[in-house]
C-alpha cells in the first residue's frame, strides 16, 4: 500500500537525481576543507542566500546552537519566541552548552515578535542583568510567512539597538515561493540564517548556516566543538546542491495541496481548520472530543499516517505527496466523520 505521510516535511526521501549525485559525488576530508562537494555546497548557499560565507551542518538543531554561540558569549542573551523551534524544541542547548540566557515572548498570531515587547525585554546596560545580544526570528512560522515589511523593520530595530539577527530560517524557501520574491528579499535583514535542506527540499540530512565570513569561520570552530566536523560529506552535501538547485521552485505544488487539503477538510463535521493560518504546506487541524481517540488508526488503515492522539493536530504536504493522494485523504476523512460523529 502507498503510504501518505503527512507528520511532517522531514519525512521526505532524497529525489533519484539526489541518489545518483550522492553515488558519484566527489569527496575529501572536510575537516581539513578537502571535499569539494561540501566546499561547492557552501558557495552556492552563500551565494543563494547572499551571504560571504556558509558553513554545512548536521540539522537544524546544530545550526541554530552554533548560531546562537557564535552571537552570544556566556552572560548574554537573546530574544526569540516562546514556540520557537529555537527556544523550545531544541533541548535548551543555548543555555545548556554555552551559559547563554534565552529571553522568550509570545509570537503574535501572524508569527512575527511585536518590536515593542521585544524593546521593552532588552535589559538595561546594568549589572544586574544578562545582556541582551540577539534577536532571533522564525520563518516559515508554523507555516506563516513573515511579512517582508515586518523583517526589514525587526533589522532596522535590531541595528538601532545594537543587536545582532539570527533567522531560522528552516523553511525560507518556503516562504520567498509563497511571497514570490527571491530568497535574498528576507536574507538581507538578517545577519545569519539557517536553512533546512532534509525538509520540503528532501535532502535526506543536512542545513546550511550562512552569514560573514567572520561569523562563519568562529562557527566552524563551535561546530568543531559540538561534534559535527564530519568527513566524507560530500555524500550529504551532494544532495544538499540538488536541494537548492531543483527541489525550490516545486514547493509552491506542497503549498496548492495544503491549501487544497484545508479546504476539503473544513467542510466536513467536527472538522475545524483556520484557513487562514494555512499559508504553505502546513494545516493545522482541531477534531471534535468524540473524533480524537480513532482517528490516527482509520487513517492508517488507508496507508495515511497523521501525528496522533490531540485534538489538534498538524498535517503537513511535502515531495513525494501527490494532489491524488489529497483527494483520498479528504475522502477518508469524511468517511471517518460519518462513522464517528456523535450526531
Ligand atoms: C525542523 C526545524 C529546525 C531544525 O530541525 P532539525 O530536525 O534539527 O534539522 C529548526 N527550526 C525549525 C523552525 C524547524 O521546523
Amino acid at each position: 500500500m502507498r503510504t501518505i505521510d503527512l507528520r511532517s516535511d522531514t519525512v521526505t526521501l532524497p529525489s533519484p537525481t539526489m541518489r545518483r549525485a550522492m553515488a558519484e559525488a566527489e569527496l575529501g576530508d572536510d575537516v581539513y576543507g578537502e571535499d569539494p562537494t561540501v566546499n561547492k555546497l557552501e558557495s552556492l548557499a552563500a551565494e543563494k542566500l547572499d551571504k560571504e560565507a556558509a558553513l554545512f551542518v548536521s540539522s537544524g538543531t546544530q545550526s541554530n546552537l552554533v548560531a546562537v554561540l557564535t552571537h552570544c558569549t556566556r552572560g548574554d542573551e537573546y530574544i526569540v519566541g516562546q514556540n520557537a523551534h529555537t527556544y523550545r524544541y531544541e533541548a535548551g542547548g543555548a543555555a545548556v552548552l554555552g551559559s547563554i540566557q534565552p529571553q522568550p515572548l509570545d509570537f503574535e498570531p501572524d508569527g512575527t515578535l511585536d518590536l515593542a515587547k521585544v524593546k521593552a525585554a532588552i535589559k538595561p546596560d546594568d549589572y544586574h542583568f544578562a545582556r541582551t545580544r540577539l534577536l532571533c526570528l522564525e520563518n516559515t512560522q508554523a507555516g506563516k510567512v513573515l511579512p517582508l515589511d515586518y523583517q526589514a523593520e525587526a533589522g532596522a530595530f535590531a541595528r538601532a539597538h545594537n543587536l545582532a539577527t539570527h533567522l531560522d530560517g528552516a523553511r525560507i524557501f518556503n516562504a520567498a515561493v509563497k511571497q514570490g520574491v527571491d530568497v535574498t528579499e528576507i536574507t538581507r535583514h538578517f545577519d545569519s540564517v539557517s536553512v533546512c535542506l532534509s525538509k520540503g527540499l528532501a535532502a535526506p540530512v543536512g542545513s546550511v548556516l550562512c552569514g560573514p565570513a567572520e561569523f562563519i569561520k568562529e562557527a566552524r570552530r563551535w561546530r568543531k566543538m559540538v561534534g559535527g566536523g564530519m568527513r566524507q560529506a560530500g555524500v550529504l552535501a551532494a544532495a544538499g546542491i540538488i536541494a537548492l538547485t531543483e527541489m525550490v521552485e516545486r514547493l509552491h505544488e506542497d503549498h496548492l495541496n495544503a491549501r487544497r487539503l484545508a479546504e476539503g477538510l473544513a467542510n466536513i463535521p467536527g472538522f475545524y481548520v483556520d484557513l487562514n493560518t494555512v499559508q504553505t504546506n502546513m494545516v493545522f487541524l482541531s477534531l471534535a472530543d468524540s473524533l480524537v481517540d480513532a482517528f490516527g488508526p482509520f487513517m492508517a488503515k488507508r496507508g495515511i499516517i497523521v501525528s496522533k492522539g490531540s485534538t489538534s493536530l498538524r498535517l503537513v504536504t511535502h515531495y513525494g505527496i501527490e494532489a491524488a493522494d489529497i483527494e483520498l485523504v479528504i475522502q477518508s476523512a469524511v468517511e471517518y466523520s460519518a462513522q464517528f460523529s456523535l450526531n
